[in-house]
């Protein structure tokens, strides 16, 4: 088989299963996206407070630009570490209650770095089932034992755990799934780590922000300090970058052997002071208001649901998935919602498990109530 052959026979198999991924190009963010003219109210996007588009986030990376202009020139190593990242690093760190925070470009980014840093062959990680694909790549690149658990499953990961293992052992987990919008139970879970001198890591990539007294997320609301935070700043921040919170010797190790870290661009300077302004949004009384509305909307979309024929999940989260099961029914359901004006988006495996293609909801704080019940009507003449 040529090359040739063996890309077009992936592709092929890909458009047989309706499962061939396309993007299209939209404007816009918040409420509302565009596309080819046309207005839809997004139920797609992972801007749960709909910072994305606040005016004094904006100001802030226009005059961070002016200040250090558009790029970083280089690795933290070497000039790329600016006063803006360092001012960041420390706000985090303080707020999250870690002694260090570093940064990073992306939450992949962070999730690859921070598992091939750690983990050596006599080692040991076990990880949920469902958690993101850049936790799952990372865990299975790396040379140590992979093993899941099945979803929050404390009792299967106790027993994982108590096996013989030469080296060290890593849970790994996030604060709330991305799939399926329900939470991980924390507390226990670093409680069956401890046990085992595990540690545990936490991926809170949609929880930050958006959970918890001030917006510390999944970890704090549940008055839990894994030894491994990742947040990232794409989803409730409203922009992009992540961070992982730690020790001080974890963070001096990190900057010894994270190949992410030392051999890339460190994120714009005028980024990291975009996301200064956005962890005091999050941290103020509009952050606050911002969670209300939010959690209004959630509570406005889960009482209105009623009868589905789709299955849902125990999510009390932005994110509310509707399980449809076939690819090609769930693809024809996002585009009974296009059709009346509303942008869902079909997830399909492999991103989930085989036979639950869904349509991934996502509320936000920038939506109206008048949006919700929009969206509950069309889901309900499309039931019928
Ligand atoms: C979105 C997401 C990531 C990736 O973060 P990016 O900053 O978008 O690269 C990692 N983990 C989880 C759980 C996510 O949902």
């Amino acid at each position: 088989m040529t090359w040739q052959h063996r890309i077009d026979a992936a592709l092929d198999e890909r458009r047989a299963a309706d499962a061939f991924r396309t993007r299209s190009a939209v404007k816009g963010g918040g409420r509302f996206l565009l596309r080819d003219q046309r207005q839809f109210c997004n139920f797609s996007s992972n801007d749960y407070l709909g910072l994305s588009q606040h005016p004094t986030i904006v100001r802030a990376w226009q005059q961070g630009a002016d200040r250090y202009g558009v790029g970083s020139g280089g690795s933290g190593h070497v000039t790329g570490y600016t006063t803006a990242h360092q001012a960041l690093e420390e706000q985090l760190a303080d707020w999250l209650g870690y002694s260090r925070a570093l940064l990073f470009i992306s939450g992949f980014a962070a999730n690859q770095a921070l598992i091939a840093a750690l983990v050596g062959k006599e080692d040991r990680i076990v990880a949920d089932r469902l958690s993101h694909a850049s936790l799952l790549e990372a865990s299975s690149l790396s040379p140590a034992q992979l093993r899941r658990f099945t979803h929050n499953d404390v009792k299967q990961l106790d027993a994982l755990l108590e096996k013989p293992c030469e080296g060290q052992q890593l849970v790994v987990t996030e604060g709330v799934f991305s799939m399926d919008g329900d939470s991980a139970p924390l507390g226990e879970l670093h409680a069956a780590a401890r046990r085992h001198d595990a540690w545990l890591l936490v991926d809170d990539a949609h929880g930050i922000g958006v959970l918890g007294e001030a917006g510390r997320g999944s970890a704090a609301s549940q008055d839990v300090k894994p030894e491994l935070l990742v947040v990232t700043f794409g989803k409730g921040f409203g922009i992009s970058g992540a961070a992982v919170l730690c020790s001080d010797s974890v963070a001096d190790y990190l900057l010894q052997f994270a190949r992410h870290l030392i051999y890339s661009t460190s994120m714009p300077p005028a980024q990291a002071v975009a996301l200064q302004e956005a962890l005091n949004v999050i941290r103020s009384d509009e952050g606050e208001q911002r969670r209300q509305i939010l959690a209004a909307h959630i509570q406005r979309f889960r009482a209105g649901v009623g009868e589905l024929p789709w299955q849902m999940t125990q999510s009390q989260s932005a994110i509310q998935p509707l399980i449809v099961g076939e690819n090609s029914r769930t693809l024809r359901l996002a585009q009974q919602l296009r059709e009346r004006g509303m942008w869902v988006t079909a997830i399909r495996p492999p991103t989930v498990p085989a036979g639950t293609a869904r349509l991934r909801l996502t509320l936000t704080a920038a939506h109206h109530a008048q949006d919700i019940d929009d969206l509950l009507e069309a889901l309900h003449d499309a039931g019928e």
